[in-house]
C-alpha cells in the first residue's frame, strides 16, 4: 500500500515525484512504456530554464529521475496494464505486480501522431519533429514543411516563419480545419505557402551528417504524392514538421476518467483534480494546448501539491 502513485516519468510525473518525495510521501512512481516520455526522443532542449548551454532530452530526463530519487522516490520500469479507481486503496496492475494506493497522479502524456513511414522513424529528432516550438530555432534562413490542417499546423507555421526562408504546408486535403483566424494568419505569411490534396511518402536525408552538423542538417528533402493525380514529386526540404494532432495515453483508465472531445483527461481548473476523488491528472495528457516540457513540470508541481492536501484532508 502506497500513499500516492505516479504514472509516467516525462516531465510532469518526475516533477510529481520530486515534489511528493519531498513532502516524505515516499511516492512510487512506475515509468511505463516509455521511460523519460517523449523527450526520450529530443535532441537538445534549449527553452527549460536553468540550463544556459543546451541539454539532450534523455540527458535531461536522467537528472530529473536522479533528482526524485535522491528524496527517496521509488522509481520502477514496469508498465501498467490496468487501474481500478471504482474504490480507494486504487489498484494498479503492471505486467509483473499489483500495488495498492491511496491518491492517484496520472502524467502518462501524449504521443504525438505520426505518418507511419518508416523514414519518418529513421529522422526523427534529426529534422522530422512534432514541436516547432522545441525545434523551430535550429531551421534559421531554412526551408521547410509542415504536414496537417489544423489549428496546430497554422500555429507551428506561423511560428517556424519566424526562423525559416519558407514554410510549406502539405495537407492531405483541399480545405483546411484550422479556425479561421488561425487561417488568416497563415495565409497572410509571406513566407507560408500551402500545398493541397498531398501526402508525404517519403522523408529523404544525409544519415551520415548526425549530430555533428546539427540537427537541422540530417533531412534533405521529401517525396510528396498529389492525391488527386496519383503525381509524385521530390522537394528539397531541411525539416519536417509533423501536426497532425496527439493521441493522450489514456487507455489504461479504460473510461474510469472524464475526458475532453479530444480524449485529454478533464481536470477542475486551476486544480489538478480530475472526477474521481484522489486523482490527480498533469502533463500533456490533460494539456493539447501548451505541450511543454516546462509546463508539464509546472503541472506535475501541482498535481503533487493537491495529492499531498488530499492525503492530509484524509488523515
Ligand atoms: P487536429 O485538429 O486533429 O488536426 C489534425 C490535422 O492533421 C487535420 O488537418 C488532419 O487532416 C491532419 N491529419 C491527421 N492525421 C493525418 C495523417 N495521418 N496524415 C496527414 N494528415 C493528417 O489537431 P491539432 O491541430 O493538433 O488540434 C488539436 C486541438 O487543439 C484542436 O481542438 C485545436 O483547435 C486545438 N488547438 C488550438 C490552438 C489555438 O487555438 N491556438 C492551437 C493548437 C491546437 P484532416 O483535416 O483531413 O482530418
Amino acid at each position: 500500500m502506497r500513499k500516492v502513485i505516479i504514472l509516467g516519468s516525462g516531465p510532469a510525473g518526475l516533477t510529481a515525484a520530486i515534489y511528493t518525495a519531498r513532502a516524505d510521501l515516499k511516492p512510487l512512481l512506475l515509468e511505463g512504456p516509455e521511460p523519460g516520455g517523449q523527450l526520450a526522443n529530443t535532441t537538445d532542449v534549449e527553452n527549460y530554464p536553468g540550463f544556459a548551454e543546451a541539454i539532450k532530452g534523455p540527458e535531461f530526463m536522467d537528472v530529473c529521475k536522479a533528482q526524485a530519487q535522491r528524496f527517496g522516490a521509488e522509481i520502477l520500469q514496469e508498465s501498467v496494464v490496468s487501474v481500478d479507481l471504482s474504490r480507494r486503496p486504487f489498484t494498479v496492475k503492471t505486467t509483473d505486480n499489483a500495488y495498492q494506493c491511496q491518491a492517484l497522479i496520472a502524467a502518462t502524456g501524449a504521443t504525438a501522431r505520426k505518418m507511419g513511414i518508416p523514414s519518418e522513424a529513421k529522422f526523427w529528432g534529426y529534422g522530422v519533429s512534432a514541436c516547432a516550438t522545441c525545434d523551430g530555432v535550429f531551421f534559421r534562413g531554412r526551408d521547410v514543411i509542415v504536414v496537417g490542417g489544423g489549428d496546430s499546423a497554422m500555429e507551428e507555421a506561423v511560428f517556424l516563419a519566424k526562423f525559416a526562408s519558407a514554410v510549406h504546408v502539405v495537407h492531405r486535403r483541399a480545405e483546411l480545419r484550422a479556425s479561421k483566424i488561425m487561417i488568416k494568419r497563415a495565409q497572410e505569411n509571406p513566407k507560408i505557402d500551402f500545398i493541397w490534396s498531398t501526402v508525404v511518402e517519403e522523408v529523404f536525408g544525409d544519415e551520415a551528417a548526425g549530430d555533428k552538423g546539427g540537427v537541422s542538417r540530417k533531412v534533405t528533402g521529401v517525396q510528396l504524392r498529389n492525391l488527386k493525380t496519383g503525381e509524385t514529386t521530390r522537394r528539397p526540404v531541411d525539416g519536417v514538421f509533423l501536426a497532425i494532432g496527439h493521441t493522450p495515453n489514456v487507455a489504461i483508465f479504460s473510461g474510469a476518467l472524464d475526458l475532453d472531445e479530444n480524449g485529454f483527461i478533464k481536470v477542475q481548473e486551476p486544480s489538478t483534480r480530475t472526477n474521481v476523488e484522489g486523482v490527480f491528472a498533469c502533463g500533456d495528457v490533460m494539456d493539447p494546448r501548451y505541450k511543454q516540457a516546462v509546463t508539464a513540470a509546472g503541472t506535475g508541481c501541482r498535481a503533487a501539491l493537491d495529492a499531498e492536501r488530499f492525503l492530509a484532508a484524509q488523515e
